[in-house]
């Protein structure tokens, strides 16, 4: 079969031919439907993340059963599943509550999920290491809901946390609507009454936001403007709650500048800006979060209020043949919404 294959970093991803998975005792393999191209792999592709290759990309994953190994039950041949993407060690007290994200053996486990360290979805197949990573899709299209296992569930997780902050008279802002960020204004949407401000540096992500609910939109490419046209629209009290899915320095900067006192900064894009604290700066008050992906009863949460109508993954798909080419345009911001790379 083929797979696009992370080599090393600093080196391109490759399409290569490998040999189709078979599941051993326990396991399960999919047939991927369809594979998202996350902004991580691009952290992956070109800075390194620490993580030894090779091994097939693609860490946001939804398909069919297609074969179970020995001893499986509960699930059958052809049935529609998400795949959780943070593996655990499924064993210690984190894991046990579901939130394989934050597995206290994550160091020892050598590899972080299929897709980031371990074989991954964007190939024919997929194995999975324990049925307790599946999700069932609940009737959903397994190619619109392959994002919702990372771009849905990440913001979710955050969000989600955030809820008794998020009151009607309260101001919460989304910095980059891209795959992460357009989910989070729909699951703000749906959850909450909060005042709603999209930021981004492209006049096209801050439309799509507002299509989708956004109430204010502010184009943070000149951050002294953007700080004022925030300013104004908060008052004194500020930003509530700040979600940064850029992580850069600028857009950091940015969320410290306008939160409140007693808010929440929560940093999930990973592209290596630093929070600095002298006193009162971020405000008195303030709690800084770094949140990582999300549950797996997340995910069933997540999945059903996809299967309610309430959120939707807004999917470019392309040929698996084209990955390379796909992480170029995510490099370059030309990807509306998230591409799923279809096996
Ligand atoms: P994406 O490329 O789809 O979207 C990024 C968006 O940010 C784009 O709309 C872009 O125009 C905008 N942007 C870029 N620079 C900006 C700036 N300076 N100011 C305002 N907007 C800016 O990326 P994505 O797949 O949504 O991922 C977002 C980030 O979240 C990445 O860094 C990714 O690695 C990270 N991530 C973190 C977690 C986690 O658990 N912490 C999970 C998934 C992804
Ligand atoms: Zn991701
Ligand atoms: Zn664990």
């Amino acid at each position: 079969m083929k797979a696009v294959r992370f080599v090393e970093s600093g080196h391109p991803a490759e399409i290569v031919d490998i040999k189709a998975p078979t599941p051993g005792p326990g396991e399960v393999v999919i047939k991927v439907a369809g594979a998202g191209v996350c902004h991580s792999d691009l952290h992956v592709l070109d800075h390194d993340m620490g993580l030894p290759g090779p091994f097939t990309l693609g860490h946001e994953n939804a398909g069919w059963i297609s074969a179970l190994g020995d001893g499986v039950t509960g699930w059958k041949e052809g049935d529609a599943v998400a795949v959780y993407g943070p593996w655990g060690c499924g064993r210690c007290h984190t894991c046990q509550t579901s939130m394989e994200n934050y597995c206290e053996n994550h160091a020892s486990l050598g590899t972080m999920g299929g897709g980031l360290g371990s074989d991954g979805g964007m190939a024919e197949y997929m194995r999975i290491p324990s049925p307790r990573l599946l999700v069932s899709l609940q009737g959903l299209d397994p190619i619109a809901a392959a994002p919702l296992s990372d771009a849905a569930l990440t913001p979710y997780h955050a969000i989600k946390a955030a809820l008794p902050m998020l009151t009607p008279e309260a101001t919460v802002l989304v910095v980059g609507i891209g795959g992460l960020g357009h989910m989070a204004v729909q699951i703000l949407r749906a959850m909450t009454s909060a005042q709603l401000i999209a930021a981004d540096i492209d006049d096209d992500k801050l439309a799509h936001a507002k299509k989708l609910g956004a109430a204010h939109t502010v184009n943070t490419g000149d951050p002294k403007k953007a700080l004022e046209a925030i300013r104004d629209l908060t008052g004194p009290r500020g930003i509530t709650v700040a979600l940064d899915f850029v992580g850069a320095q600028p857009t950091i900067d940015l969320c410290v500048q306008v939160v409140g006192r007693n808010s929440r900064l929560y940093v999930v894009g990973l592209a290596g800006g630093v929070v600095n604290y002298e006193a009162n700066n971020p405000p008195y008050g303030c709690q800084v979060m770094v949140p990582y992906w999300g549950s797996r009863t997340e995910l069933m949460e997540v999945i059903a209020l996809a299967a309610a109508d309430h959120i939707r993954a807004d999917v470019e798909t392309f040929p698996l043949e084209q990955a390379v080419e796909v992480y170029q345009r995510l490099r370059d911001g030309k990807i509306h919404g998230r591409a799923v790379l279809l096996p």
